[in-house]
């Protein structure tokens, strides 16, 4: 955090607070989405042991959502297996109606091939009963001149005075009629009237046959209707079959739909219980973390009990010169920061790089002078008493201590900053017994 000017300071000393957290166990945003537990190299034994309870909650609420969310997803794979059992029950069907349409098709050419071929023979038949209209012409116009020529022969025998017969005889449409029945044929030789009936009975023979093949073609065409009704009677058993298969293939198509809407479902609860079981792994470390802090605290306690070391029996010390006494946050709740304040701050205007002095004699067990701007303590010292006192004195703008060295009261320790999470440059101090932060007022008279 930048350090403020001294003018704005002056209008916002209430507010130059001291930001050092003392909120037991509490986590901060790192900025980053998941939590980062505060630095807790000073932390007292109280403060992990809530650490690790509130991880251990936390782990606990995280597996909660985790079974939640498994839960739902079994819930909607059940859906999706039920979407899935209808796709395959339709698909079957599909097939089926793929089948009839494929049988259908096949029974449809096999008429559309039986079709043209009754087309063929009709066409066959009509080139016969051309040609057998050419040879029945061909024989007519033979007889036409047999006739002529008996007419003449017997127009020369008779020698009529009349030239009707002749005319009638070849200019009649019927002559064959005429000339058969007419009184003149009847004294015709045998022998001619014999090749004349055989001229006569070949075209008869033609025009039989001309019948028989006229009658061949309407039997064909007749045949031809039957396979034209057949073929449309399967075209429209193929239709309903098509719209049978529409049907049902609307009908998956929505299946479908159905199926990979809980597909996604599945696949975002899936991420969701993947991100969880990442918060759960983040929180194991920060509880292993404290676990270890905790264990060196005891340790490092222990130690210092063995030792029973008592530097200084006398009374405490005001840490700073007795002209600076205004106190800007005092020891415990603070609705401003929301939590327990952990020391006490003093924040006259113009402390900027003033003197810190030992409370009381002791030993220096923390000396930090590297330090993350905006976060924690900043630079900070702290010194132990024995007897299972400490005190801690943060924000510093310099140490002149390091650890290890033995300190009496009133020595001049390091200067007074705003490092670390600080609004303006103050004092931020601590008083410790057997791990718990105290009132330091309660133990410190203030001048
Ligand atoms: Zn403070």
């Amino acid at each position: 955090m930048k350090r403020r000017t001294s003018g704005i300071l002056r209008g916002v000393t209430a507010a130059a607070l001291c930001l050092a957290v003392a909120v037991s166990g509490k986590l901060i945003d790192g900025g980053n989405g998941f939590p980062q537990p505060i630095r807790s190299f000073a932390d007292t034994q109280s403060d992990l042991q809530q650490k690790i309870a509130d991880a251990d909650a936390k782990i606990k609420e995280i597996e909660q959502k985790i079974a939640a969310a498994g839960t739902d997803i079994e819930s909607n794979k059940e859906q999706q297996d039920n979407y899935w059992n209808k796709l395959v029950a339709t698909q079957e069907k599909i097939d089926l109606v793929n089948l009839s349409v494929s049988n259908k098709e096949d029974e449809i050419e096999a008429k559309e091939a039986e079709i043209a071929n009754v087309e063929l023979r009709i066409q066959d038949t009509e080139f016969r009963i051309k040609d057998k209209e050419a040879e029945i012409d061909m024989l007519d116009r033979k007889n036409k001149d047999n006739i002529y020529r008996f007419g003449q022969i017997i127009h020369a025998m008779y020698i009529t005075d009349s030239d009707d017969y002749l005319s009638i005889i070849a200019g009649s449409a019927d002559f064959y009629d005429i000339f058969v029945r007419s009184e003149i044929m009847k004294s015709v030789k045998e022998q001619n009237l014999n090749f004349m009936n055989m001229l006569l009975a070949d075209i008869d023979k033609l025009k039989d046959d001309e019948v028989q093949l006229e009658n061949d073609k309407k039997q064909l065409q007749a045949d031809k209707i039957t396979l034209e009704e057949e073929k449309d009677e399967l075209l429209s058993q193929k239709q309903e079959l098509d719209e049978e298969k529409k049907y049902y293939n609307d009908l998956n198509s929505g299946y479908w739909d159905e199926y990979n809407t809980y597909a996604v479902k599945i696949q975002d609860l899936e991420t969701r219980q993947a991100n969880l079981q990442y918060e759960k792994k983040v929180t194991a470390e920060v509880r292993e973390k404290a676990q270890r802090e905790l264990e060196e605290e005891i340790r490092r306690a222990q130690e210092r009990a063995k030792h029973n070391t008592v530097y200084d029996t006398g009374e405490w010390a005001w840490p700073v010169s007795p002209s600076f006494t205004l106190i800007t946050t005092n020891f415990g709740y603070d609705a401003w920061r929301g939590g327990n304040h952990g020391g006490i701050d003093i924040g006259n205007s113009g402390m900027m790089g003033a003197n810190i002095y030992a409370s009381k004699g002791g030993e220096v067990i923390v000396a930090k002078t590297t330090y993350v701007p905006g976060y924690d303590y900043g630079m900070y010292v702290v010194i132990d008493h024995g007897s299972g006192y400490q005190t801690l004195y943060a924000h510093c703008s310099a140490i002149y201590v390091s650890v290890g060295q033995v300190v009496n009261k009133g020595d001049c320790i390091a200067a007074v900053g705003a490092t670390g999470w600080a609004t303006g440059p103050h004092l931020h101090f601590e008083v410790r017994k057997d791990g718990v932060r105290i009132d330091p007022l309660g133990v410190v008279p203030k001048p």
